[in-house]
């Protein structure tokens, strides 16, 4: 994975950043979630991480996690 800000020069990787809006963390192309690094200039979209929909929302959290 490349850093903040060789992934920021890089247009075809530079959309936007989708962060959990509970821990914190963002959603890398891989679909994995990894600690969030604040950098300025950067466009963020908020959603939430498998690891929170089953921590705050078990009873939906099959339903929910389907659809991810
Ligand atoms: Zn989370």
């Amino acid at each position: 994975m490349l850093p903040h800000h060789l992934r920021n020069s890089c247009g075809v990787l530079s959309d936007l950043i989708r962060v959990c809006c509970h821990c914190r963390r963002e959603r890398t192309t891989h679909d994995e979630w990894r600690e969030h690094v604040p950098v300025a200039g950067e466009q963020l979209t908020h959603g939430i991480c498998p690891d929170c929909i089953e921590m705050l929302y078990p009873d939906l959290a099959p339903t929910l996690l389907a659809r991810v």
